[in-house]
Formats: C-alpha cells, structure tokens, sequence
C-alpha cells in the first residue's frame, strides 16, 4: 500500500526556508524575501547575478535567469532534477519531504477525517469506537433468483459472482442485499436495494447502509468511505480501472467483460477512496471514469479529477445527458474503452 499524499496540506505546511537551507541555499533574507544565485542544477543564464528570488511567506519562486518559477515543492523536484510536471516522480520528492518535515502527515489521515471518527454524543463519548469490523456472521436463505434482478438483465452469474440476494427479512427487508467487502476482502456489511422504487420515501431511500450500533460496551461503526466497492477482487494493480457511482453499474460492466470496475457507492469520492483508486492502477495506466449523466455525476467527475489526476492519468467518458453505465450495450461500452 501506498503512502497517501495530500499535496495541498504538504505545500501548506512546507517551509520554504527549511527547504531552501536543506538545499544547502544559504538564505538572504530581506523582509518575507530573498534574493541570490540561482542554486537550480538546471540554471543556464548568468552564474553570478542574483537572478534568484524566492517569496518565503508565500513558499513560491522565480529565476529571472533560467525562468524557472513555482512553489517549495517544484523547487525541490528541480534541485533533484526531477520534472514537476512527471506526476509519479514529483510524488516522490513529496514523499521525500513529507517524512523529513511534515512527518505528521504521514497517517494517511486529514484533520476532517479524524474528526468525524469522533463520537458526536456525550453519552458515547467514553465506549472505544470500531470502524468497518468484519462481520461474524453472513445473511443466510437470500434469494438470487428473485425477478428484480433477473428482469433487470442481470445473468445468475453475475448475481452468485456478486452474492447478491433478496432479503426478506430484518434490516433488509424488501431489499437486494448488497454485500460489502473491505480492501483486504473482509465482509463488513450489507447494503440494501429497495426493490419496488415507488416505495421509496425520506425514510425508505433506495440504498440501505449499515447503521451505528453498539454491543458489550464497544461502538460499531460503517463507512462506505473508507473502502472501493469490488476494490477487492482487484488482486494486482491494473493498466486500465473503470470507477463508476453506484454498485448497479459494477456489476453491468462485470457481465459485459470488464471486470477491472469499481464504485464509490455514491457521488462522492473521499480521499482515502482516491489513494486506493491510484493504487490499483499501475503507474502509467488509466482511470477511466464514468459517472451517470446528471448533477450528482458531474460532482463525481469533479471530484476524481482533482484527487486522482496528480497522481495517475485520468479519463472521463461522458455519457449523454440522463444517461447510466447500465444503459449502455456491450458494443457502445467496447466503443467507449477502445479509443
Ligand atoms: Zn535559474
């Protein structure tokens, strides 16, 4: 597993003096600036004229000699003769960085994140708190011959590949019970898809997840966010990783022989989904996202770009307006991947 990198908490938190001294640039301050040589191994103009100047409060550079300008991190990639602009290379100097200045960032955790592991009550505040514990037990007697999937198109195969099932009773009544595996392939819940959508209400929405619940004095929580529908099955990183919304179109693409697919369960992508994203796809290989065509798709979109196209190749295949993954036959879906 890849360390995760979140770049604009390390540019944040990077000292552009600490780094410019690392360098061994002897810095000559006046006021927030300094002024000097231009230390880049790749400097090509006057040796000896203070071409160099560096905004220390802003962490950000430009050389009038070379022309080379950006901010702490870039400087750094420079004076490793590292090209910023090679995303997988740029990570590693970040990397470098991050361990020897901002080793707190290194749990591979936001600030935001942590505290939302925090309990809200005061009530449970003081009970230890699990997240995503495997599951000691598996729903028995679901039915995966029930019509709303067979009529739906979807083979037996792809249901028993799936372990998909009705439900008929408990928290999933009424539902296809969706089960959830973690990244090391852990069950650790089951999602619930009502079956007749004119039942659907504020309380009865169309996804069930697991709730919170406590038991022998321990709190038992789920996050969807912390885990890749399907990301399991993905044994080895790929050359080419579909990501999609909803579980629906997993399995759509599954049945239509691309199996390399994953989704988010939902419109939202967090960051801890992002990192597993860039490690199942090889350095060099695609992300390929399609998310359905309407509001909540583009925010998908939007999302995916910004957290994963530092890190590897992205590609968004629109679909035409109101359209889903599961709309499309297996020539338009060949047609979509193929160029
Ligand atoms: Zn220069």
């Amino acid at each position: 597993m890849t360390t995760w990198i979140d770049f604009k908490e390390l540019r944040a938190r990077l000292d552009f003096e600490t780094v410019l001294k690392h360098y061994g640039v002897e810095v000559k301050r006046k006021g927030k600036q300094h002024h000097g040589y231009c230390p880049l191994p790749n400097h090509n103009g006057k040796k000896n004229s203070p071409s160099f100047s560096a905004n220390l409060e802003k962490g950000i550079f430009q050389c009038f000699g070379c022309g080379a300008k950006g901010n702490a991190l870039e400087f750094a990639a420079m004076m490793e003769k590292v090209d910023p602009k090679d995303g997988a290379a740029l990570r590693e100097v970040a990397l470098a960085l991050q361990k020897r200045f901002c080793p707190e960032l290194g749990n591979g955790l936001k600030p935001k994140a942590a505290q939302i592991s925090q309990p809200k009550s005061e009530t449970v505040k003081k009970l230890p708190t699990v997240v995503n514990a495997p599951l000691d037990f598996e729903l028995k007697g679901l039915d995966a011959k029930h019509p709303y999937l067979l009529n739906r198109g979807f083979t037996q195969e792809t249901i028993d590949h799936f372990g998909l099932g009705f439900c008929s009773r408990g928290m999933l009544k009424d539902r296809v019970a969706i089960p959830l595996h973690d990244h090391d392939g852990k069950l650790v819940g089951y999602a619930g898809r009502v079956v007749d959508d004119s039942t659907i209400t504020e309380d009865n929405p169309r996804y069930r997840f697991p709730g919170e619940r406590e038991r022998d004095g321990t709190i038992f929580e789920f996050r969807k966010t912390l885990f890749l529908y399907n990301g399991f099955r993905i044994n080895a990183p790929v050359d080419d990783l579909i990501v999609v919304e909803g579980f629906t179109s997993v399995w759509w693409l599954f049945q239509n022989d691309l199996p390399n697919t994953v989704s988010t369960m939902g419109a939202d992508c967090s960051e801890r989904q992002a990192e597993l994203i860039v490690s199942l796809v090889k350095p060099g290989g695609i992300v390929w996202i399609m998310p359905d065509a309407d509001k909540a798709g583009e925010r998908h979109a939007q999302t995916l770009l910004t957290l994963v196209s530092q890190h590897r190749l992205i590609r968004w295949l629109k679909l035409s307006e109101g359209k889903q993954p599961t709309d499309l036959s297996i020539e338009q879906l060949k047609m979509s991947f193929i160029n």
